[in-house]
Protein backbone atom coordinates (compact mmCIF):
# COMPACT_ATOMS: atom_id res chain seq x y z
CA UNK A 1 0.00 0.00 0.00
CA UNK A 2 1.30 3.61 -0.75
CA UNK A 3 1.94 5.53 2.34
CA UNK A 4 -0.10 8.69 0.62
CA UNK A 5 -2.88 6.70 0.67
CA UNK A 6 -2.64 5.97 4.37
CA UNK A 7 -1.82 9.54 5.51
CA UNK A 8 -4.13 11.42 3.58
CA UNK A 9 -6.99 9.53 5.51
CA UNK A 10 -9.21 11.70 8.08
CA UNK A 11 -8.48 9.59 10.94
CA UNK A 12 -5.09 10.09 12.80
CA UNK A 13 -2.22 7.51 11.98
CA UNK A 14 1.00 6.02 14.06
CA UNK A 15 3.98 4.81 12.68
CA UNK A 16 7.25 3.80 13.24
CA UNK A 17 10.67 4.21 12.47
CA UNK A 18 13.77 0.65 13.31
CA UNK A 19 17.02 0.82 11.68
CA UNK A 20 18.39 -2.00 10.05
CA UNK A 21 21.77 -4.40 11.62
CA UNK A 22 25.22 -3.15 11.26
CA UNK A 23 26.37 -6.31 10.80
CA UNK A 24 25.35 -9.52 9.71
CA UNK A 25 25.61 -10.91 13.90
CA UNK A 26 22.98 -8.88 14.87
CA UNK A 27 20.79 -9.78 12.02
CA UNK A 28 18.63 -12.00 13.77
CA UNK A 29 17.68 -9.83 17.04
CA UNK A 30 17.04 -6.71 15.04
CA UNK A 31 14.56 -8.80 12.39
CA UNK A 32 12.81 -9.51 15.68
CA UNK A 33 12.38 -6.58 17.61
CA UNK A 34 11.16 -4.54 13.84
CA UNK A 35 8.85 -8.08 14.06
CA UNK A 36 7.51 -7.33 16.97
CA UNK A 37 7.22 -3.48 16.50
CA UNK A 38 4.66 -4.64 13.20
CA UNK A 39 3.13 -6.56 15.37
CA UNK A 40 1.54 -3.49 17.71
CA UNK A 41 -0.45 -2.71 14.53
CA UNK A 42 0.87 0.82 13.28
CA UNK A 43 -0.14 3.00 10.26
CA UNK A 44 2.97 1.65 8.59
CA UNK A 45 7.09 1.31 9.17
CA UNK A 46 10.12 2.76 8.03
CA UNK A 47 13.48 1.58 7.63
CA UNK A 48 16.53 3.59 7.94
CA UNK A 49 19.46 3.43 5.22
CA UNK A 50 22.97 3.83 6.37
CA UNK A 51 21.65 5.74 9.29
CA UNK A 52 21.58 4.78 13.27
CA UNK A 53 23.98 2.23 13.28
CA UNK A 54 22.72 0.34 10.41
CA UNK A 55 23.96 -0.47 7.00
CA UNK A 56 22.30 -0.03 3.75
CA UNK A 57 23.02 -3.42 2.71
CA UNK A 58 20.34 -4.81 4.87
CA UNK A 59 17.72 -2.13 4.24
CA UNK A 60 15.84 -4.11 1.83
CA UNK A 61 15.74 -7.36 3.09
CA UNK A 62 14.40 -6.18 6.76
CA UNK A 63 11.80 -3.76 4.88
CA UNK A 64 10.65 -7.41 3.17
CA UNK A 65 10.68 -9.10 6.36
CA UNK A 66 8.09 -6.57 8.09
CA UNK A 67 5.76 -6.61 5.11
CA UNK A 68 5.95 -10.29 4.18
CA UNK A 69 5.21 -11.52 8.10
CA UNK A 70 3.18 -8.93 9.57
CA UNK A 71 1.39 -7.13 6.24
CA UNK A 72 2.18 -3.96 7.55
CA UNK A 73 3.37 -1.25 4.57
CA UNK A 74 6.94 -0.37 4.97
CA UNK A 75 8.48 2.93 4.05
CA UNK A 76 12.59 2.10 2.78
CA UNK A 77 14.94 5.08 3.01
CA UNK A 78 17.30 5.74 0.47
CA UNK A 79 20.14 7.85 0.19
CA UNK A 80 21.87 9.09 -2.49
CA UNK A 81 25.46 11.02 -2.01
CA UNK A 82 27.70 7.98 -1.71
CA UNK A 83 26.17 6.44 -4.45
CA UNK A 84 26.52 5.96 -7.92
CA UNK A 85 23.56 5.86 -10.77
CA UNK A 86 24.10 2.15 -11.00
CA UNK A 87 24.16 1.60 -7.54
CA UNK A 88 20.97 3.40 -7.20
CA UNK A 89 19.29 1.72 -10.41
CA UNK A 90 20.67 -1.81 -8.69
CA UNK A 91 18.97 -0.94 -5.01
CA UNK A 92 15.69 0.40 -7.25
CA UNK A 93 15.84 -2.78 -8.49
CA UNK A 94 16.31 -4.66 -5.37
CA UNK A 95 13.20 -2.33 -4.00
CA UNK A 96 10.81 -3.25 -6.62
CA UNK A 97 11.49 -6.90 -6.53
CA UNK A 98 10.99 -7.64 -2.86
CA UNK A 99 7.28 -5.77 -3.10
CA UNK A 100 8.55 -2.27 -1.32
CA UNK A 101 6.25 0.60 -3.00
CA UNK A 102 7.32 3.83 -0.79
CA UNK A 103 10.92 5.19 -1.16
CA UNK A 104 11.68 8.39 1.79
CA UNK A 105 14.06 9.97 -0.92
CA UNK A 106 17.63 11.03 0.87
CA UNK A 107 20.63 13.05 0.16
CA UNK A 108 22.71 11.12 3.17
CA UNK A 109 25.37 13.17 5.06
CA UNK A 110 28.39 13.80 3.10
CA UNK A 111 31.23 11.75 4.59
CA UNK A 112 33.75 13.79 5.97
CA UNK A 113 36.69 14.48 3.72
CA UNK A 114 34.87 13.36 0.66
CA UNK A 115 35.31 15.52 -2.65
CA UNK A 116 31.54 16.86 -3.76
CA UNK A 117 33.35 17.17 -7.44
CA UNK A 118 33.19 13.81 -8.82
CA UNK A 119 29.50 12.91 -7.55
CA UNK A 120 26.79 11.29 -9.47
CA UNK A 121 24.09 13.41 -6.71
CA UNK A 122 24.82 16.20 -4.84
CA UNK A 123 21.05 16.21 -3.47
CA UNK A 124 18.09 15.12 -2.34
CA UNK A 125 16.11 16.35 -5.33
CA UNK A 126 18.19 14.86 -8.19
CA UNK A 127 17.27 11.17 -6.46
CA UNK A 128 13.67 12.11 -6.24
CA UNK A 129 13.48 12.72 -9.80
CA UNK A 130 15.49 9.83 -10.93
CA UNK A 131 12.58 7.58 -8.47
CA UNK A 132 9.99 9.37 -10.04
CA UNK A 133 11.87 8.70 -13.75
CA UNK A 134 11.67 5.04 -12.62
CA UNK A 135 8.23 4.78 -11.60
CA UNK A 136 5.91 2.69 -9.53
CA UNK A 137 7.05 4.33 -5.91
CA UNK A 138 4.95 6.40 -3.78
CA UNK A 139 8.17 8.60 -2.84
CA UNK A 140 9.16 10.92 0.34
CA UNK A 141 11.26 13.26 1.72
CA UNK A 142 12.68 15.03 4.70
CA UNK A 143 12.04 18.06 5.56
CA UNK A 144 13.41 20.10 8.91
CA UNK A 145 11.61 21.86 11.10
CA UNK A 146 14.44 23.82 12.85
CA UNK A 147 16.51 24.25 9.06
CA UNK A 148 18.98 21.05 7.54
CA UNK A 149 22.08 22.17 9.64
CA UNK A 150 24.23 23.15 6.20
CA UNK A 151 21.54 25.34 5.04
CA UNK A 152 21.89 29.09 4.86
CA UNK A 153 19.10 29.97 6.09
CA UNK A 154 15.42 28.98 6.84
CA UNK A 155 14.02 31.03 3.93
CA UNK A 156 16.25 29.04 1.49
CA UNK A 157 15.89 25.72 3.04
CA UNK A 158 12.14 26.07 2.95
CA UNK A 159 13.14 27.61 -1.17
CA UNK A 160 15.00 24.19 -2.10
CA UNK A 161 12.67 21.82 -0.13
CA UNK A 162 9.64 22.98 -2.39
CA UNK A 163 11.90 21.80 -5.39
CA UNK A 164 12.13 18.81 -3.64
CA UNK A 165 8.84 18.38 -4.08
CA UNK A 166 8.10 19.45 -6.72
CA UNK A 167 10.85 17.02 -8.65
CA UNK A 168 8.42 14.02 -6.50
CA UNK A 169 7.71 13.93 -3.18
CA UNK A 170 4.47 13.18 -2.05
CA UNK A 171 5.15 13.65 1.19
CA UNK A 172 7.77 15.20 3.84
CA UNK A 173 8.61 13.47 6.93
CA UNK A 174 10.29 16.29 9.63
CA UNK A 175 13.56 15.38 11.90
CA UNK A 176 12.67 15.05 15.30
CA UNK A 177 11.99 18.40 17.35
CA UNK A 178 11.00 18.67 21.12
CA UNK A 179 8.83 21.88 21.03
CA UNK A 180 5.46 21.70 18.50
CA UNK A 181 5.33 25.08 18.12
CA UNK A 182 8.55 24.88 15.84
CA UNK A 183 6.61 22.74 13.54
CA UNK A 184 3.38 24.58 13.88
CA UNK A 185 6.05 27.97 12.68
CA UNK A 186 7.46 25.86 9.55
CA UNK A 187 3.98 24.15 8.47
CA UNK A 188 2.91 27.94 8.38
CA UNK A 189 6.19 29.26 6.18
CA UNK A 190 6.08 25.89 4.09
CA UNK A 191 2.40 25.98 3.16
CA UNK A 192 3.23 29.82 2.53
CA UNK A 193 5.61 29.20 0.60
CA UNK A 194 3.24 26.94 -1.83
CA UNK A 195 4.78 23.70 -0.55
CA UNK A 196 0.99 22.01 -0.02
CA UNK A 197 2.27 17.63 0.59
CA UNK A 198 1.07 15.98 4.13
CA UNK A 199 3.97 16.48 6.53
CA UNK A 200 4.47 13.61 8.95
CA UNK A 201 5.68 14.94 12.39
CA UNK A 202 8.60 13.06 13.03
CA UNK A 203 8.62 12.32 17.28
CA UNK A 204 11.64 10.91 19.65
CA UNK A 205 10.79 9.25 23.00
CA UNK A 206 14.03 9.77 24.46
CA UNK A 207 15.43 6.78 26.85
CA UNK A 208 18.98 7.50 26.82
CA UNK A 209 20.03 11.48 27.25
CA UNK A 210 23.60 10.93 26.28
CA UNK A 211 23.17 10.17 22.84
CA UNK A 212 20.39 12.45 22.40
CA UNK A 213 22.68 15.41 23.63
CA UNK A 214 25.22 14.24 20.76
CA UNK A 215 22.50 13.59 17.97
CA UNK A 216 20.94 17.42 18.82
CA UNK A 217 24.48 19.02 18.82
CA UNK A 218 24.71 17.01 14.81
CA UNK A 219 21.44 17.73 13.48
CA UNK A 220 20.77 21.39 15.33
CA UNK A 221 17.62 20.39 16.97
CA UNK A 222 16.93 22.76 20.03
CA UNK A 223 16.36 20.84 23.56
CA UNK A 224 14.05 23.17 25.44
CA UNK A 225 14.18 24.17 29.13
CA UNK A 226 11.28 21.80 30.32
CA UNK A 227 13.33 19.06 28.31
CA UNK A 228 16.65 19.77 29.75
CA UNK A 229 15.06 19.77 33.35
CA UNK A 230 13.61 16.11 33.12
CA UNK A 231 17.08 14.90 31.54
CA UNK A 232 19.27 16.60 34.23
CA UNK A 233 17.13 15.16 36.83
CA UNK A 234 16.35 11.82 35.54
CA UNK A 235 19.35 10.92 33.24
CA UNK A 236 21.07 8.97 35.99
CA UNK A 237 18.15 6.49 36.29
CA UNK A 238 17.44 4.26 33.24
CA UNK A 239 14.25 3.52 34.41
CA UNK A 240 12.80 7.31 35.41
CA UNK A 241 14.12 8.38 31.88
CA UNK A 242 12.45 6.08 30.14
CA UNK A 243 9.17 6.91 31.74
CA UNK A 244 10.06 10.35 31.68
CA UNK A 245 11.08 10.33 28.13
CA UNK A 246 8.10 8.17 26.79
CA UNK A 247 5.81 10.75 29.16
CA UNK A 248 7.47 13.74 27.02
CA UNK A 249 6.55 12.42 23.48
CA UNK A 250 3.50 11.04 24.30
CA UNK A 251 2.40 14.66 25.32
CA UNK A 252 3.80 16.11 22.16
CA UNK A 253 1.89 13.66 19.95
CA UNK A 254 -1.53 14.17 21.45
CA UNK A 255 -1.00 18.07 21.11
CA UNK A 256 -0.46 17.55 17.82
CA UNK A 257 -3.54 15.11 17.19
CA UNK A 258 -5.41 17.97 19.02
CA UNK A 259 -4.13 20.88 16.63
CA UNK A 260 -4.82 18.84 13.50
CA UNK A 261 -2.01 17.04 12.64
CA UNK A 262 -2.67 13.72 11.23
CA UNK A 263 0.19 11.37 10.68
CA UNK A 264 3.20 10.73 13.38
CA UNK A 265 6.00 8.96 12.85
CA UNK A 266 7.60 7.74 16.31
CA UNK A 267 11.74 7.33 15.99
CA UNK A 268 11.39 4.12 17.63
CA UNK A 269 14.95 3.51 18.20
CA UNK A 270 14.43 -0.59 17.95
CA UNK A 271 12.76 -0.96 20.98
CA UNK A 272 9.30 -2.88 21.22
CA UNK A 273 8.51 -1.90 24.57
CA UNK A 274 8.87 1.40 24.39
CA UNK A 275 6.87 1.45 21.01
CA UNK A 276 4.25 -0.55 22.62
CA UNK A 277 4.12 1.75 25.72
CA UNK A 278 3.36 5.10 23.56
CA UNK A 279 0.68 2.98 21.77
CA UNK A 280 -1.27 2.15 24.73
CA UNK A 281 -0.68 5.52 25.87
CA UNK A 282 -2.96 6.96 22.82
CA UNK A 283 -4.53 4.15 22.16
CA UNK A 284 -8.61 5.80 22.15
CA UNK A 285 -7.18 8.54 20.36
CA UNK A 286 -5.68 6.26 17.50
CA UNK A 287 -8.55 4.35 17.72
CA UNK A 288 -8.96 2.10 14.63
P1 LIG B 1 18.64 17.67 0.81
O1 LIG B 1 17.18 17.85 0.69
O2 LIG B 1 19.41 17.50 -0.43
O3 LIG B 1 19.21 18.94 1.61
C1 LIG B 1 20.54 18.96 2.10
C2 LIG B 1 21.04 20.39 2.23
O4 LIG B 1 21.22 20.96 0.93
C3 LIG B 1 20.07 21.34 2.95
O5 LIG B 1 20.84 22.25 3.69
C4 LIG B 1 19.34 22.05 1.82
O6 LIG B 1 18.89 23.33 2.21
C5 LIG B 1 20.43 22.14 0.77
N1 LIG B 1 19.91 22.08 -0.61
C6 LIG B 1 18.96 21.26 -1.09
N2 LIG B 1 18.79 21.45 -2.41
C7 LIG B 1 19.70 22.39 -2.79
C8 LIG B 1 20.03 23.01 -4.03
N3 LIG B 1 19.38 22.70 -5.14
N4 LIG B 1 21.03 23.93 -4.04
C9 LIG B 1 21.70 24.26 -2.91
N5 LIG B 1 21.41 23.72 -1.70
C10 LIG B 1 20.43 22.80 -1.64
N6 LIG B 1 20.30 9.77 6.63
C11 LIG B 1 20.73 8.55 6.25
O7 LIG B 1 21.92 8.39 5.90
N7 LIG B 1 19.88 7.46 6.25
C12 LIG B 1 18.58 7.55 6.62
O8 LIG B 1 17.85 6.56 6.62
C13 LIG B 1 18.08 8.84 7.01
N8 LIG B 1 16.79 9.02 7.34
C14 LIG B 1 16.33 10.28 7.62
C15 LIG B 1 14.97 10.46 7.89
C16 LIG B 1 14.47 11.72 8.19
C17 LIG B 1 12.98 11.90 8.47
C18 LIG B 1 15.34 12.84 8.24
C19 LIG B 1 14.81 14.20 8.59
C20 LIG B 1 16.69 12.68 7.97
C21 LIG B 1 17.21 11.40 7.65
N9 LIG B 1 18.55 11.20 7.35
C22 LIG B 1 19.01 9.95 6.99
C23 LIG B 1 19.52 12.32 7.43
C24 LIG B 1 19.72 13.04 6.09
O9 LIG B 1 20.26 12.18 5.13
C25 LIG B 1 20.67 14.21 6.34
O10 LIG B 1 20.06 15.18 7.14
C26 LIG B 1 21.30 14.86 5.11
O11 LIG B 1 22.34 15.74 5.53
C27 LIG B 1 20.33 15.67 4.27
O12 LIG B 1 19.49 14.86 3.55
P2 LIG B 1 18.25 15.48 2.74
O13 LIG B 1 17.65 14.36 2.00
O14 LIG B 1 17.38 16.27 3.64
O15 LIG B 1 19.04 16.47 1.74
Amino acid sequence: MKIIDIIKQEKPTLSFEVFPPKTSDNFETVKTATEQIAQLRPDFMSVTYGAGGGTSEYTPSIAQNIQQKTGVPVLAHLSCVSSTKDEIHKQLDSLREKGIENILSLRGDIPKGMSKEHLDYHYAYELTKEIREYGGFCIGGACYPESHPESENSFKDIEYLKMKVDAGCEFLTTQMFFDNNVLYNFLYRARKAGINVPVVAGIMPVTNPKSIKRICGISGTALPQRFIRIVDRYGDNPEAMKQAGIAYATEQIIDLYANGIRAVHVYSMNKPDVAAKIIENISAIIEK
